[in-house]
């Protein structure tokens, strides 16, 4: 195999990857992209489980960084379903000429740094490369969860996790079905499936909250209005914290009046998605207004379950928001379906699966299909899975053994000239992805651009920074209520996994921050270091 030379190898083909490609060949560097999949998407290749779609509104989940692309561009629906965010991503590369420049079938197996030439030495499937530069485009939910359930190899029957969907389409009519799980992926499935299914049977360990996306075809007078003011629209995203346009209140709840948060509430319910939690300023920051939120959702449950018993099980006992607010078509109306039933994993845990389907308290269920819509090892996984090696041949899974430490999400200390997009510290999953992955896009490739310009060979973050950043992360959610409860924000859906809080919570303070590091000539940063 030969050896390839380049400036900066891009690791996943997603939407960061993608826009990563077009920006730093624009720049005039040798780029490449390696994708593990046999096409590009990333997120939105792998989990095309039916019913899989956005839960932020099209006209928001979409690349700002070339007016004409999103002038030309005509979203179907307010919320886009997976295929054709698919297209989307398919028509960008085709229109900016980026397939040429990625490698698909090529899986990052090692990528080490070699001190003496001050260059990452990457193995792929597929050969090696030489390259000054590596960015981690790997994505935040790219890493299956999938639990050791006693016995799961035994299961003869169709098994498929919602993170890995086969690309060949699955057909679940006249199958008896079980899903195990019940957060936003099972959450958008159950409905599609429970029309096609004989029988499917929820495996629910945690009641969730839900909020309806009340989804439909684009509004053309409304997508006119944003497309005739689109920059000044996306500068409403920059100013949110969570970066969606259109959830800047100030108003808090407990201020508020019986009646006025319950007219409130339901204008929410009905017409925000996961901008329900924006209906005031302190549903978040609160925990006696998050619970009227919470006492709300639940109640919304009550109202739409037929069955009291199942409502009851459904109903989330946690803070609103706690762990990752879901949107769905037609969640809780499935659950008044004869064919669907929920199992309460709490009274009747799994006990094992067997060659016919699973053991759950005293009961056998058979069933021909077994979902595992068990969620991932988020934000850290897609990056601990591959062998990366540092400086003296640090690994980085080792290094992070107690806990995640970057300095703003975007650089890691004994990983010289290794960027993350979105990495932990940054607002990441706690924000619009697309607007935050572009950030980063833009910060990066300027940062290697002025590291050229400037004769600089390598870039690298101090433990003291990162430390410093990862302090301030946590503080910054202690304000919040988002470390009340157990959710992928703090790793504690990963047995194994250090339990601290990672993403960066405000988009305003943090593009800030970034700003402000980078006009400084990478303040905090350290350049050439000689040992
Ligand atoms: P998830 O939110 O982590 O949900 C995983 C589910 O599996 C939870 O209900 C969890 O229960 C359950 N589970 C995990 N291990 C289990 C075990 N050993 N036994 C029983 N149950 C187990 O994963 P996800 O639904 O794939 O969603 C992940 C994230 O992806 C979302 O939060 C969202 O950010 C993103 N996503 C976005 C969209 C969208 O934009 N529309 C759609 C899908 C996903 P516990 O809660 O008890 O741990």
């Amino acid at each position: 195999m030969s050896l390839r030379k380049l400036d900066v190898v891009i690791v996943g083909a997603g939407f960061s990857g993608l826009f990563l490609l077009h920006k730093l060949r624009s720049s005039g560097f040798s780029v490449a992209v390696i994708e593990k999949a046999d096409q590009l998407g990333g997120t939105w290749h792998w989990n095309r489980y039916p019913g899989a779609r956005c839960d932020i509104p099209s006209l928001q989940y979409s690349y700002q960084f070339d007016e004409d692309l999103q002038q030309d561009w005509n979203w179907s629906e307010k919320y886009s379903a997976q295929p054709e965010i698919l297209e989307y991503l398919n028509h960008v590369a085709d229109r900016f000429d980026l397939k040429k420049d990625i490698e698909f079938n090529a899986e990052v197996i090692s990528a080490r740094f070699n001190e003496e030439k001050s260059l990452w030495e990457i193995k792929t499937s597929q050969g090696e490369i030489e390259t000054k530069f590596c960015v981690m485009a790997t994505g935040c939910l790219s890493a299956p969860n999938t639990p050791d359930f006693k016995g799961l190899d035994d299961f003869e029957g169709q098994l498929l996790h919602t993170g890995k969907w086969p690309q060949t389409q699955v057909d679940f009519t006249d199958e008896s079905v079980a899903i195990i799980g019940t957060g936003s992926s099972s959450i958008q499935s159950i409905p599609v499936i429970a029309e096609q299914a004989k029988h499917l049977y929820v495996f629910q360990r945690t009641a969730n909250y839900s909020i309806p996306s009340n989804n439909g075809p684009m509004d053309p007078e409304q997508e006119a209005e944003v497309k005739s003011r689109y920059p000044e629209f996306r500068k409403e995203n920059w100013e949110n914290g969570f970066g969606i346009a259109g959830m800047a209140i100030e108003e808090m709840a407990v201020e508020d009046d019986e009646q006025g948060r319950k007219e409130k509430f339901n204008h929410h319910w009905e017409n925000e998605g996961l901008g329900f939690l924006g209906a005031y300023a302190d549903l978040m920051l609160d925990k006696e207004a998050n619970e009227m939120a919470a006492s709300f959702a639940r109640n919304k449950v009550k109202e739409i379950v037929k069955d009291a018993e199942v409502a009851e099980l459904l109903s989330p006992k946690f803070t609103i928001g706690c762990k990752r607010l879901c949107v769905d078509s037609g969640y809780f109306e499935a659950f008044n379906r004869d064919n669907v039933t929920l199992i309460d994993l709490n009274t009747n845990p799994i006990n094992c699966i067997t060659s016919k389907g699973l053991m759950a308290g005293q009961e056998e269920y058979s069933v021909d299909s077994l979902i595992l819509a068990t969620g991932f090892d988020a934000m850290t996984g897609a990056l601990t899975r591959i062998d990366i090696r540092g400086r003296k041949g640090i690994s980085l899974k080792d290094q992070w053994k107690d806990g995640a430490k970057s300095y703003l999400g975007l650089g890691i200390s004994n990983f010289p000239n290794l960027f993350t997009v979105t990495g932990p510290g940054s607002p990441s999953v706690l924000s619009n992805m697309v607007p935050s992955l572009e950030l980063h896009v833009q910060w990066i490739s300027q940062c290697i651009e002025w590291m050229r310009d400037n004769n600089k060979k390598v870039i690298e973050s101090t433990k003291a920074v990162e430390e410093e950043w990862m302090t301030l992360v946590n503080e910054v959610a202690d304000l919040t209520v988002y470390k009340s409860c157990n959710s992928w924000y703090n790793g504690s859906n990963i047995d194994e996994k250090a339990k601290e809080f990672l993403p960066f919570i405000g988009v305003p303070p943090y593009t800030e921050k970034i700003t402000e590091v980078a006009e400084q000539n990478y303040q905090g940063f350290v350049f050439d270091k000689t040992n």
